[in-house]
């Protein structure tokens, strides 16, 4: 097939070696048709990357056998990896109820629990790229590209820069939309012994669930991996102190009967998009695009979508059109990212098993900014009338059939299952 946009695609830079980045750069190497085009990868090896990011959905296990050309089961083996087939929720929601949050359909689609690590190593094994290990200044726009200057190294000029360099620095109201609807920012992460073992002969087939436990302060996560099961507190620092947060997660895993743990890292996270992911020369991608908490695992599904939109629209479309499909794709970004936020910050809405400040704050001041925070004229784009338009086909004696396949960044029926389990 005829790419016309590869012509005018020549010389691509990737900055940033995280999960973003590296699935980047590994999509370049896999889509762009001459072989001859020039990719720098370029990240700093004094920053690290996060590391933390192993749920993930379903798109991701077609995306890897993509990108690297592997069976699946070798995929799923190198990653550690274990199959999963949705999130467990545990004293979530008005109902005191558990329930689970299945891909769809049922039993059938699966994503992986991955390490991410072993991911990104996956990854630089697909990727044919010059790598340079150096501090980016800036990025900046200049006529048919973008140019990157750098510490102790001349500037480069290129035709597309994905910026995948993770979170910014601080949230500026004219840069990024504050997902204010959202109410912890903050997650203790822990190592503890894998629960399940790795097989001999191929992967692991049992299903598995990450599960999403409703504490006083916030929530846990629990996702195995072969390699160790990781465990996450997820809370809010301005309401809960940590060594409150610290005490109730040692509570939880003696609980568990967990023998014993590492403690990983304490990570202040924002909720944001960003207006501008896209603006025909730089992409954003990754943690640098948009965050929300990791409650449905929407940070890698996310990536894939900002990279794979602007790869697909750079080579298939002609440069004449890129001063109006920039825009367009950037607000379908933005929607989508806005749309994730929503469908997480929703979860809180009905509580949980805990009449606690944290959950009592959640529900009944932090989510109903929702309405504010995702105004239309304050976003510019219409994710508040496709969620509002969700609820209310959950409303509705009769879901008519044409309406089933419809989506606010996920599918109707993960809609359904969370209020049904939520009681919302
Ligand atoms: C608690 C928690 C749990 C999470 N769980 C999940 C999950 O289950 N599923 C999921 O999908 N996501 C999850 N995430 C999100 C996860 O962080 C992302 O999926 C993923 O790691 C993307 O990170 P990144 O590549 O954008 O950035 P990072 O991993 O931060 O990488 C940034 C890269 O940029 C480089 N860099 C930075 N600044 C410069 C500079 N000036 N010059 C050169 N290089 C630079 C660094 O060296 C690094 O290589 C979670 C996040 C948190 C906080």
């Amino acid at each position: 097939m005829i790419q016309p946009g590869a012509r005018s695609l020549r010389k691509i830079a990737v900055v940033g070696r995280g999960t973003a980045g590296a699935l980047a750069a590994a999509s370049v190497t896999r889509l762009h048709p001459d072989k001859d085009h020039e990719l720098h990868h370029i990240y700093d090896s004094r920053i690290p990357v996060i590391g933390v990011g192993e749920g993930s959905w379903p798109s991701l296990v077609q995306e890897l056998q993509r990108l690297t050309n592997l069976p699946h089961e070798t995929v799923q083996q190198r990653l550690k990896g274990t199959r999963k087939y949705g999130v467990a929720f545990e004293g979530w929601g008005r109902r005191n109820r558990d329930f689970t949050h299945f891909f769809t359909p049922q039993q059938v689609s699966y994503a992986y629990h991955l390490s991410a690590d072993l991911m990104a190593d996956l990854l630089h094994e697909s990727t044919q790229a010059r790598h340079i290990d150096a501090k980016v200044l800036n990025i900046t726009r200049v006529e048919g590209g973008a140019r990157v200057d750098f510490e102790g190294r001349a500037p480069e000029r290129y035709d597309l820069v994905f910026d995948a360099r993770g979170f910014p620095r601080e949230l500026h109201p004219d840069r990024h939309i504050d997902i204010a609807f959202i109410p912890t920012n903050t997650a203790v992460i822990r190592r503890c012994p894998a629960t399940i073992g790795e097989e001999r002969a191929g992967p692991v087939l049992q299903h598995t669930y990450t599960r999403a436990v409703a504490r006083p302060n916030g929530w846990i996560f629990v996702i195995p991996l072969t390699a160790h099961t990781s465990y996450g507190y997820i809370f809010n620092r301005d309401v809960s102190g940590l060594a409150a947060v610290e005490a109730d997660f040692d509570a939880f895993l003696e609980a568990e009967r967990v023998p014993a743990f590492e403690q990983r890292a304490v990570i202040p996270f924002p909720n944001f998009v960003h207006r501008r992911i896209y603006d025909g020369a730089i992409a954003r991608v990754g943690n640098a695009a948009a965050f929300m908490e990791p409650l449905e695992a929407t940070a890698i599904v996310s990536a894939q979508l900002q990279i794979g939109m602007v790869l697909q629209m750079r080579l298939n479309r002609p440069i004449e059109h890129l001063e109006r499909d920039a825009p367009a794709v950037n607000r379908f970004l933005v929607n989508n990212m806005l749309c994730y936020g929503l469908f997480v910050g929703w979860h809180y809405s009905c509580g949980s098993r805990y009449d606690s400040e944290f959950w009592r704050r959640a529900r009944d001041r932090v989510w109903p900014q929702y309405r504010k925070a995702a105004d239309p004229e304050a976003v510019d784009c219409a994710a508040l009338g496709k969620f509002d338009d969700m609820i209310e086909l959950l409303n509705r004696p009769v879901i008519d059939k044409a309406d089933w396949n419809r989506m606010c960044a996920v599918p109707l029926t993960s809609y359904a299952q969370m209020s049904q389990g939520l009681g919302c």
